[in-house]
């Protein structure tokens, strides 16, 4: 092998020290007129003068009245490169600020000296410390009639101060919307088979018009005292979480939910939370708060050259900002290193070849964790795509860099997808695949004596890790008992340090209470069976479906793959139609071929008022299914954890499951267990047996009092991060 010096090499010395820039202060500053505008303009200092001085200018400026967007642009001008943030602010969040400016709870910081800056600050904690003990002293001294009078005449205000002190409670709490008469509700249009609404061409379906969730509101972590049921911990650790998804924007299934969810859960409890991901180019940038460049460096990266292996540097940009609630480093080639990876209109999307880039990836991280100094306590790694990362880190970095204390966790969400990987694919690291390929490291033994023998990264991750869970008890107990394919060999010889630890839903993100997507919001105790009918109404004029309440509504929000029992999804749809349902499927996938064909066939708008097939993507529908739904149907043939069912469970729908994985261990059956009943499980993976539960979820929900009363027992289940993160917690403080 031999290094080559290629156009990128020429950048390695002023890369070797990363052109860190030196924060320097923040000025913010409010703006006459322009509905009370204002900006943030934040200094960096450069060490190397040559560079351009680099300033971002936030501004807010009044906008829409129920949405939040931002833009941005970049200007240079002499020696200074000026990056333009626009926020848009809400109407409701205006009336907030500026009831907050009046209150006097200062949020207006006037400040040009790092003294003044500190002086704020003081200042400020003193404030809060002064509003936390006025709350309390509030709850204690309980709601009296006027306050109650004043919430009714202020939703906005009571809404806001609700949103804040009670979202972490799984019973009762406000509600966003609370509509007195179904007349309140604005009705949707009913979507034609294009999926606008009827008569209406060039306008969005009704799913895409709802309210959004206001991201400032959503994602911002419960402070002290709301969060006091969180154990803070005594002993912070940094965590380097390196992932593919990251939920909202980089989600395509549950593996983008859990790195958000466990995340901020560590986050509520003290950690220093990092999260390293892939640049995508089809994320959107205007998501992502408070976007900045960070640092452009040098990554290895292997290729083949006149028939010789060679290793030259790829220069990479790292950005930091914060995606739903989590602080996030985003990595990708620099702009003028004309490469293609990460690449293209989706994530997955096949613009791009995902070995190639995941091992870059990999890569790319470790030179960033070294070259960032974080020097992290942790370095948490999930699925195949990042498996390179302790390969490389015990091999190259551990004792050679600056990384030296990292323990690595790996955890796996699927064994659908282990990464096959040949040596010279390997190479793209920057490091021969030769000294993985070995049976004590990462040779998959099923390919030995065949041409050539290949690796598997999963193994690899496994075999490098110094901890390895999965996403549920009974997912780790099936793979250890042969049925994770090949990896149930390897995790057993590994079973000292694998275990089974159950994924959680955010009780944030998910809360029927407050969720802004719902034309009417309950909780426990609060509206469940009025606003969730109104809910139901709401979907099946919007679809286009019989609007009767008395058919029970199953949906299914699913990636359209094997793995989730597509044959059974497909019997239930058909069965609706002849046993008196509704069904409504939201999904998509490589096996949704069959689905599309029913969608514009036998279950096409013209064709049926009980079925509704929607081939697409949709956080904002999911969430109208959700909330409408009676029961969620989740048949996987397999299922490491599931969120669907637990989300369901939030929604007040009960889940109807397959016994298998996660799902065994979050759905009781409600005939087996009339106490602790939450859902109805089924075990064979035939018609019959799919059949025979939803007969008896039907019988049930005829039974209307006692559907209602389970209703509000599902939606009471507690399924949040607070347990599965206490558990995450041990696992890292026993490294
Ligand atoms: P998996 O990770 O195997 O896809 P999970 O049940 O763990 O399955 O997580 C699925 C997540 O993706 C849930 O949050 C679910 O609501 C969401 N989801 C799946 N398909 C869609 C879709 N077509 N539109 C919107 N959300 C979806």
């Amino acid at each position: 092998m031999m290094m080559m010096s290629m156009t990128t090499m020429a950048t390695t010395a002023s890369n070797a020290n990363a052109s860190c820039e030196n924060f320097i202060g923040t000025r913010r500053r409010t703006r006459g007129g322009g509905g009370g505008g204002a900006s943030t303009v934040m200094r960096w200092r450069n060490n190397n003068t040559s560079k351009k001085k680099k300033i971002i200018v936030t501004t807010r400026a009044s906008s829409l009245p129920t949405s939040s967007s931002a833009a941005t642009r970049w200007e240079e001008f002499g020696n200074e490169k000026i990056f333009h943030r626009t926020r848009m602010t809400t109407k409701i969040q205006q009336q907030q600020r500026s009831s907050s400016h009046r209150a006097g709870d200062g949020v207006v910081v006037r400040a040009s000296s790092r003294e003044e800056l500190l002086e704020e600050i003081e200042k400020l904690k003193a404030e809060n410390a002064k509003l936390k003990m006025l709350r309390a002293q509030l709850e204690d001294v309980g709601t009296d009639d006027k306050e109650e009078e004043e919430k009714e005449a202020e939703p906005t205000k009571t809404k806001t101060k609700k949103t804040t002190t009670k979202k972490r409670t799984v019973s009762g709490g406000a509600l966003r919307t609370d509509p007195k008469s179904e007349s309140e509700i604005e009705w949707p249009l009913p979507i034609t088979t294009e999926g606008c609404p009827v008569g209406e061409e060039d306008k969005k379906p009704f799913w895409e018009t709802r309210p959004k969730n206001d991201p400032d509101e959503l994602f911002s972590l419960p402070d002290d005292e709301e969060g006091k049921a969180t154990k803070k911990t005594s002993r912070p650790k940094k965590i380097s979480h390196v992932t593919a998804e990251l939920a909202p924007l980089a989600k395509v299934g549950g593996l983008g939910d859990v790195t958000q969810g466990l995340g901020r859960a560590m986050k509520m409890q003290g950690h220093d939370v990092q999260v390293i991901l892939p640049f995508y180019q089809s994320l959107d940038a205007n998501e992502i708060f408070d976007l900045k460049h960070v640092m452009d460096f040098d990554v290895p990266k292997g290729m083949k050259w006149d028939g010789e292996n060679v290793v030259s540097m790829m220069k990479t940009s790292a950005y930091s900002g914060n995606i739903g609630g989590c602080d996030v480093i985003l990595l990708k080639p620099h702009d003028d290193m004309n490469s293609n990876i990460f690449k293209g209109g989706a994530i997955y999307g096949g613009s791009y070849n995902e070995l190639e880039a995941y091992l870059y990836f990999s890569r790319a991280s470790l030179e960033f964790l070294d070259k960032s100094g974080r020097d992290p306590d942790v370095i948490h790694v999930h699925e195949w795509q990042t498996c390179a990362v302790p390969m490389l880190y015990w091999e190259e970095y551990h004792g050679k860099t600056s990384l030296n204390k990292a323990k690595i966790v790996m955890t796996i969400h699927n064994l659908d997808n282990t990464g096959e990987c040949r040596e010279e694919e390997f190479f793209a690291t920057g490091v021969d695949g030769a000294k993985f390929n070995v049976i004590e490291k990462a040779l998959d033994e099923r390919t030995i004596g065949h041409n050539p023998e290949r690796m598997c990264l999963m193994k690899g991750g496994v075999v490098y890790s110094n901890k390895v869970t999965t996403v549920s008890p009974t997912y780790a107990k099936e793979t250890l008992d042969g049925n994770g394919g090949f990896m149930s060999q390897i995790l057993k010889a590994n079973q000292d340090k694998f275990s089974g630890i159950l994924n959680g839903i955010d009780y944030q993100l998910w809360n029927p209470a407050l969720d802004a997507t719902l034309p009417a919001n309950f909780a426990p105790g609060n509206k469940m069976t009025e606003n969730k009918k109104l809910c139901k109404k709401y979907l099946q004029i919007g679809l286009g479906l019989d609007v009767d309440e008395t058919k029970p509504l199953i949906v299914c929000i699913s990636r359209l793959v094997p793995q989730k029992g597509i044959h059974l999804i497909e019997r239930a749809v058909t069965q609706s139609e002849n046993n008196g349902n509704q069904f409504v499927l939201l999904g998509s996938g490589h096996s949704d071929g069959g689905f599309k064909r029913m969608a514009n066939e036998e279950f096409s708008q013209a064709n049926s008022t009980n079925v509704r097939l929607m081939i697409t993507y949709s956080d904002a529908l999911s969430r109208l299914m959700y909330a409408a739904a009676d029961f969620v149907l989740v048949p996987s043939m397999f299922e490491p954890c599931g969120l669907t069912q637990m989300i369901a469970m939030r929604y007040g729908a009960l889940p109807i499951v397959r016994s298998t994985g996660g799902l065994a261990d979050t759905v009781i059956d409600c005939d087996a267990d009339g106490e602790n009943g939450n859902g109805f499980v089924f075990y064979g993976a035939d018609d019959q047996s799919l059949d025979e539960c939803i007969q008896r979820a039907n019988k049930t929900f005829k039974d209307r009092k006692k559907f209602h009363e389970l209703q509000e027992r599902v939606a009471r289940v507690d399924y949040g991060w607070e347990a599965s993160g206490n558990v995450y917690a041990e696992l890292y403080e026993s490294l």
